[in-house]
């Protein structure tokens, strides 16, 4: 297998495996225990650094000038690359899908601190705009380099496919104390998380159920884009591991009123977290997550002997953005 493709290590990895004890007795006693991407450094962290240790690899060995990516005006992953590119000494365009704010708050302030050039499109004319800011970089003589939205293409995947094999050697080396997961339960939307999941769970052996929570499209979509980018990854690494869209699982019950809208399940589920564990989820992507994990649970879609292992994805910043604030302080 040759995962031993070129690195930057900048993420502080391994991120710390904690018990949940007082969320647990609070759901009824489920086991259940979180892994910390949120906590992976890069200007405040979350999993797109991950996989960006593998994409900013790449651009540096070829020679890009300007980091182009794309996202929502709350987008981690766009603020994620911003704070790679000011470390790395690359220009940073970023695509933002919406109208500006009229004062930018949350991750898109934090974007423009890390220096950042912001281009506002709208959904129609987005695919158009990265183009022209591309073929614009390069006409200025700035080597561009293209990063997909959430860094999901076969090198961020490649790096949750490594997460797995991080797991289980933390688990390991624990002396019992850690015990294997039945299920890993997280935020799912661009599907490279999952699809690094779950190729590493067929390269390193994890035998646990790999569950993502949908945060933007219903199950169907998911579960082709998810399938696509594991069996594109395995190939890109020289593996022979192919699934099928139907083997995948993808809860889309939890989509609320849309993308970025924080309803009650969302907001109950940060105070619960917070109350419980001193623990911040956000607004978009993990608090949706953890309102799904929770509702499964009052549901009894586990069974209570089995240990669940939420996998924290980050996103923290959005929580300090000016339209969530305006909600909790209602
Ligand atoms: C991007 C993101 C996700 C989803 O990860 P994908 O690999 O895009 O599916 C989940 N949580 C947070 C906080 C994110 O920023």
């Amino acid at each position: 297998m040759n995962l031993d493709l070129p690195r930057m290590r900048f993420a502080h990895l391994p991120t710390a495996i904690e018990n949940m004890p007082r969320l647990s007795a609070a759901l009824g006693g489920y086991k259940l225990m979180v892994k910390r991407d949120d906590q992976t450094g890069l200007g405040l962290g979350g999993n797109k650094t991950r996989k960006l240790e593998f994409i900013i690899a790449d651009a540096i060995a070829q020679k890009a000038h300007t980091l182009i990516t794309s996202g929502a005006i709350q987008s981690n992953h766009v603020r994620q690359t911003a704070a790679a590119a000011a470390h790395f000494n690359f220009d940073c365009i970023l695509v933002l899908t919406g109208e500006p704010p009229t004062f930018s708050s949350g991750n898109l302030f934090l974007d423009e601190l890390f220096d950042a050039e912001i281009v506002w499109t709208n959904a129609q004319g987005r695919d158009q705009c990265i183009k022209q800011v591309y073929d614009q970089a390069e006409k200025n003589g700035r080597k561009p380099y293209l990063i997909p939205g959430g860094g999901s293409n076969p090198l961020g995947v490649s790096a949750y496919a490594l997460a797995i094999q991080e797991l289980l050697d933390q688990i390991g080396t624990s002396n019992g104390e850690l015990p294997m997961p039945d299920w890993i339960v997280f935020a799912s939307s661009s599907g490279g998380t999952q699809a690094g999941l779950i190729l590493g769970s067929r390269l390193f052996g994890f035998s646990g159920k790999i569950l993502g929570i949908s945060i933007i499209d219903h199950e169907e979509y998911m579960q082709k884009r998810i399938a696509t980018l594991v069996n594109e990854t395995s190939s890109f690494l020289g593996e022979k591991i192919t699934i099928k869209p139907e083997d995948i699982l993808i809860n889309g019950n939890y989509l609320g009123s849309g993308y970025a809208q924080m309803g009650k399940p969302e907001e109950e589920a940060i105070h619960l977290f917070a109350r419980t564990e001193g623990l911040l989820v956000d607004p978009v992507y993990t608090g949706r997550a953890a309102a799904g994990l929770i509702d499964l649970i009052h549901h009894s879609y586990f069974s209570p002997d089995q240990t669940i292992l939420f996998w924290h994805t980050g996103g923290i910043p959005a929580l300090f953005a000016d339209t969530y604030q305006k909600q909790f302080r209602r």
